[in-house]
């Protein structure tokens, strides 16, 4: 077990220290629930800092970067997606305090909040943002049209052009 996995948020942001690793992405069972069959080598790096304001409101600032590959919603084939995700999380003292409105703090309405901990799980904290960094439905924003990829649709078209979007097709149409 890494030495910082937990940390005492408290004294971690009173003390304005902070942390970092490099974990093998395949440790992240939740995260990888979803997803297809990762590279070896991927990893997940991550660097935590406490802070404390003069008010004595406490925050985690957050850096995480990855790449895991997830499928491509349009052709199915495997689409690396690059993680690069800078948050700072207001630490709260309770459950309760988690979704309630800041007083005074209208703005601050979409602010992440995480409840603070003796020992608090950090790599936790970095699969969720891991996690929540994933869209929806990924796509590529131009799908591969490697030919090992496009054989299939080659072979049962005699059409140029196979990957023609149907816009590209109203295009033709239009010009004649
Ligand atoms: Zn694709």
């Amino acid at each position: 077990m890494d030495a910082t996995q937990y940390i005492d948020t408290y004294e971690f942001t009173r003390l304005g220290r902070s942390v970092d690793g490099t974990v093998p992405l395949e440790r992240f069972a939740r995260l990888l629930e979803d997803l297809p069959g990762q590279p070896d080598a991927s990893v997940v790096t991550w660097s935590l800092r406490g802070e404390q304001s003069a008010a004595g409101e406490r925050f985690l600032r957050l850096h995480v970067q990855a790449c895991p590959r997830l499928t491509c919603q349009r052709c199915l084939a495997p689409l690396d997606w690059a993680v690069e995700s800078e948050n700072r999380l207001r630490l709260v003292d309770s459950e309760a305090s988690l979704n309630e409105d800041v007083p005074g703090g209208a703005d601050e309405d979409d602010e992440d909040r995480v409840l603070g901990a003796r020992r608090f799980d950090v790599l936790a904290l970095v699969e969720d943002e891991v996690i929540l960094s994933l869209p929806l439905v990924p796509k590529h924003d131009v799908c591969p049209s490697d030919p090992k990829l496009g054989v299939v649709l080659d072979d049962q078209s005699d059409v140029k052009g196979v990957a023609a979007s149907p816009f590209a097709v109203l295009g033709t149409l239009k010009k004649d």
